[in-house]
């Protein structure tokens, strides 16, 4: 049989109730037993002694006959279910509740030694072989002047003792399977809070195994089987979410890896074939051109992405001036602004400002944002870049009148691969990494980058960077 943990709560179930009875069989059948007998022999201890004190003490004193206190002993025998005797140190009965006294056959009892208690008051047995059931007899001495006379000897029988011994145990055990049957209450709750929703992990950790990340975790408590759950749950969705950029990853690689290749391959197959003719052939070579500039760009991009992830990015930090930075990379993009009428202004804090960060990173995010900023602005425009020192930090901005991003776009421009409908027409070359690469560069710096942007209006990227107080 397999062994589930249901069966073996059931099984340990099980050996708590048998391990209970045999309990309640052996060591409580004694105590309860030892226990009645002491209890017993207590009391007719008390009966004994004032028997000795009182009718057998009148008799041996000559102070009452044999026959009153016969009579009177044979009462409270009957009375205390027992019989009573009364024996001389030999051990000649002188009298017996049990039979009529017969004074010229007197019973002796043989090897009577009345130290047979040895330091009790009681013993159990057939008192010298006086009897063939076992009894409980208990003694008493009968002493006038400091000399004993004769004992007062109570017996029960212990089968009595013995019957109320079993009374009691079949009480005790009545609690005990009530007890079982109470304690199925905590099978009941051990079921539903642990062992149903176990099952449930289990079918969900073997769907998950499966590939169905989809699958459905319900279970609703608050417990730690509910976190549990909850935390597998979030691991499933997080595999499938990392799957599903995977995935999207690789296709988007591919597509834009196809583009470029297909059109060299068009261009260069026309011109073999001569389709192009010869002296159109370095118009077309520029395309061809062209087209492998945008994939060198898409596999460093690539390179770069893959780089900052498996190493958690090596920062080479080094004290330098941002301002001298941003110059220096606004003055990088001169040509492109001619071209494109757009100005740059720039807005600077100090002459120098020193920050903390990996320079050549840095230059790359500002690489990155002023390309966008001027791929995406309208001729004649003004691009600002601005920056401002607060609680020891600088911020950088850089603030276009572009298009702008669509509200719905807004979280979504820093995922790998993505481009706005709205720049697709106008950025045919961009490969929706530039972004992802930067804010993977900002946060590495253990810096924050964020965007401000109104579709049609413009858009603004602040970024933060340590500023150092005292560079030495
Ligand atoms: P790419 O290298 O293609 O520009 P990015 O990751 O840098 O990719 O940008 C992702 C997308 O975010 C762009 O395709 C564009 O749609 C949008 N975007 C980025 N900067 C701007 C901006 N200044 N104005 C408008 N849209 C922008």
């Amino acid at each position: 049989m397999k062994k589930t943990l249901y069966t073996k709560f059931i099984l340990a179930y099980i050996i708590f109730g048998l391990f209970g009875f045999a309990v309640v069989a052996t060591f409580v059948s004694s105590m309860t037993l030892e226990h009645l007998k002491r209890e017993k022999a207590d009391s007719l201890y008390k009966e004994a002694t004032l028997i000795a004190n009182t009718y057998a003490s009148d008799l041996y004193n000559s102070q009452a006959s044999i026959d009153v206190v016969q009579k009177q002993l044979n009462a409270l025998s009957t009375y205390l279910g027992a019989s009573i005797w009364i024996i001389n140190p030999s051990g000649r009965i002188i009298l017996d509740t049990s039979t009529p006294l017969d004074i010229d056959n007197p019973v002796l009892v043989e090897n009577f030694d009345p130290t047979i208690t040895s330091g009790s008051y009681y013993t159990v047995g057939d008192f010298f072989n006086m009897f063939e059931e076992e009894k409980l007899s208990v003694f008493a001495p009968i002493t006038t002047n400091y000399e004993v006379k004769g004992y007062v000897v109570i017996h029960v029988s212990m089968n009595a003792i013995r019957k109320s011994c079993d009374n009691l145990l079949n009480i005790s055990y009545i609690m005990l399977v009530i007890l079982f049957l109470l304690s199925l209450i905590i099978l009941i709750f051990f079921t539903e809070i642990v062992y149903i929703p176990l099952r449930k992990i289990t079918v969900a950790t073997e769907q998950f195994a499966a590939g169905n990340m989809a699958y459905d975790l319900q279970i609703d408590s608050g417990d730690e089987i509910g976190y549990l759950a909850a935390s597998l749950s979030y691991m499933a969705s997080e595999i499938a979410r990392s799957e599903e950029n995977q995935r999207k990853m690789v296709a988007n690689v591919s597509h834009d890896f196809r583009s470029p290749l297909t059109s060299i391959k068009g261009y260069l197959e026309a011109m073999i074939d001569g389709t192009i003719p010869p002296e159109m052939s370095e118009k077309y070579m520029k395309i061809v051109l062209n087209e492998t500039d945008r994939l060198t760009k898409l596999t460093n991009s690539l390179l770069t992405l893959n780089n900052l992830n498996t190493s958690g990015m090596l920062l080479d930090r080094t004290n330098f001036d941002i301002n001298q930075v941003i110059k220096n990379t606004a003055a990088s993009f001169e040509g492109t602004c001619k071209s494109k009428m757009v100005a740059i202004e720039l807005i600077l804090t100090g002459e120098i400002m020193i920050v903390n960060a990996d320079v050549l990173k840095i230059q790359q995010v500002l690489y990155n944002i002023l390309d966008n900023a001027i791929k995406f602005s309208p001729k004649d425009s003004v691009i600002k870049i601005e920056t401002t020192e607060k609680h020891s930090k600088i911020f950088v901005s850089i603030k276009d009148h572009g298009i702008g991003i669509p509200k719905d776009s807004l979280k979504l421009i820093w995922d790998r691969f993505y481009k706005t409908d709205l720049s697709r027409g106008k950025d045919k070359k961009g490969t929706g990494l530039g972004l992802s690469i930067t804010k993977e560069i900002i946060h590495a710096h253990g810096e924050n980058i964020n965007v401000i942007s109104t579709e049609g209006v413009g858009s603004e990227f602040i970024f933060s960077l340590p500023k150092v107080e005292n560079d030495d």
